[in-house]
């Protein structure tokens, strides 16, 4: 089946980088130049994973994210934001609104190319397991559904991918580089800060159900999933 991935992006010197990197990889290309054909594509076609720029006439790309993310039917869909601003809080914002991925203009199509095969593979691998219990949380793999004693909590993609990592080894410490490279994949050009991103959503999604304190901070190691509430 072929993968095919949406394009929301304006400026179309990058349309014809996106597409040249998309069509390398025989990857089929839906794109938009603005968030509301976007939304149109996004209700009527299949689409396995999407790149999005930031300023886009129409609505920013962080409310079309923030969309996505709110509609059951796109809710894990894998998100690459892509911005022209390299502060770490517009990074921060990016990942907060619900993307898994960013990267800063200019880019490589190489290096579009490397984070959308990551981002795939990550969505793919949890397509194959069943389920994983760790203490009074459940993550069943097949339905990207977390629970914490029946109760279910509500994770974006990223955040599922590296919860159920931990989850499979549980007490076990691992440092930021080691979940970049075992969730985000090799060959990614992520800071460190990313992950703590993400684990400070992880633990806001499971303070409501009294289990943020099962995702542990190892001062000067990383990061473990305890099997038990201390
Ligand atoms: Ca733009």
């Amino acid at each position: 089946m072929t993968t095919r991935i949406l394009a929301v992006e304006d400026e179309s010197h990058i349309r014809d980088l996106i597409r040249f990197a998309i069509e390398r990889e025989d990857h089929e290309l839906l794109d938009a130049s603005n968030t509301i054909d976007a939304w149109r594509l996004l209700q009527t076609e299949s689409v396995d994973c999407a790149i999005v720029d930031w300023m886009l006439p129409g609505g920013s790309g962080i409310e079309l994210v923030r969309k996505i993310r709110n509609e059951d039917r796109t809710a894990r869909l894998p998100i690459i934001m892509i911005t022209a601003r390299t502060e770490q809080r517009d990074i921060a914002a990016g990942l907060d609104a619900g993307a898994d991925d960013y990267l800063t203009k200019p880019f490589s199509p190489r290096e579009l190319q490397a984070r959308i095969r990551a981002l795939l593979r990550r969505s793919r691998d949890f397509d194959r397991d069943e389920g994983l219990d760790v203490g009074p949380m459940h993550i069943d793999i097949t339905g990207h559904r977390v629970t914490v004693d029946g109760v279910e909590v509500a994770l974006g993609h990223t955040e599922f991918s590296l919860i159920a990592f931990l989850a499979r080894h549980p007490q076990r410490v691992f440092s930021r580089s080691q979940l970049l490279d075992q969730v985000w994949g090799h060959n990614t050009f992520i800071e460190e800060r990313t992950v703590d991103v993400h684990v400070l959503r992880i633990r806001k999604a499971l303070k409501p159900v009294g289990a943020d304190g099962l995702l542990q901070t190892v001062r000067g190691a990383g990061y473990r999933l305890a099997e038990a509430l201390p």
